[in-house]
């Protein structure tokens, strides 16, 4: 008995680090906005003399009425579950939409200090145009210093995942965009990608989206693009 514990001891030791390092994948989901603007400024990225608002406050629906803020939240609810049923660790950057906007510095260091495999941030968007519509996937561009370390990833991951979530939803392909003013890439260590899940200024595009089915094809779509990105099945979001 002694010696078949010992052996076990060994095999439990031996087993630690794959499953200290499984245990230590993260996604860090990030819902777009919050309750309130924040006008507050920070700069674009380390070391810029540039500055821009923390937080314009987001869009809404047209339709629905429905908060772009609250929309976000309900699809990074959603994403959490599928990603923990699938045996991913999230960090969410919030859980209710109270209080004014955080900064998007602030919700980078959550990710820089996460380790996050990947910083996926959901939105839906919003134009003057109401016929404007579809998905998008924005992701940093490439910038010595400041992206160098993550724009390669970055670009990877924002094609798989606007793959799957276009293909969810069902929406228009408005394919990927690549931003060089985002605070939130900017000051990013990990690799980071911005959802526009659809157009809340159109009258079609926001009335799906305030429904649960599709809210849940918007987080089956993430889910499957981030285990795809992973390495991991998508089959293991359900
Ligand atoms: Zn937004």
């Amino acid at each position: 008995m002694a010696r078949l514990g010992l052996v076990l001891l060994v095999a439990t030791l031996l087993s630690m680090p794959a499953a200290a390092a499984q245990s230590r994948l993260v996604v860090v989901v990030d819902p777009g906005h919050d309750l309130r603007a924040n006008g507050q400024t920070e700069p674009i990225g380390p070391g810029s003399s540039t500055r821009k608002i923390k937080d314009g406050g987001g869009t809404h629906g047209v339709a629905s009425g429905l908060r772009e803020a609250d929309l976000n939240l309900k699809v990074g609810l959603r994403l959490r579950a599928l990603l923990q049923n699938a045996g991913v660790n999230v960090v969410m950057t919030r859980t209710r939409t109270a209080g004014a906007s955080m900064g998007n510095i602030a919700r980078a260091r959550i990710a820089n200090r996460a380790g996050a495999a990947l910083f996926l941030r959901i939105h839906a968007d919003g134009s003057t145009d109401p016929a404007a519509r579809g998905t998008h996937t924005l992701y940093p561009a490439l910038r010595r210093g400041w992206t160098d370390d993550v724009y390669a990833e970055s670009k990877r991951a924002a094609r798989i995942v606007q793959a799957d979530l276009r293909s969810a939803l069902g929406f228009p392909d408005r394919g990927l965009q690549e931003r060089a003013d985002f605070t939130g890439f900017n000051w990013s260590d990990v690799p980071v990608i911005l959802v526009e899940m659809g157009f809340m200024t159109n009258p079609t595009e926001d009335r799906l989206l305030a429904t649960a089915a599709y809210q849940r094809r918007a987080a089956l779509g993430l889910c499957r693009g981030t285990l795809r990105y992973l390495g991991r099945a998508p089959a293991l979001c359900g």
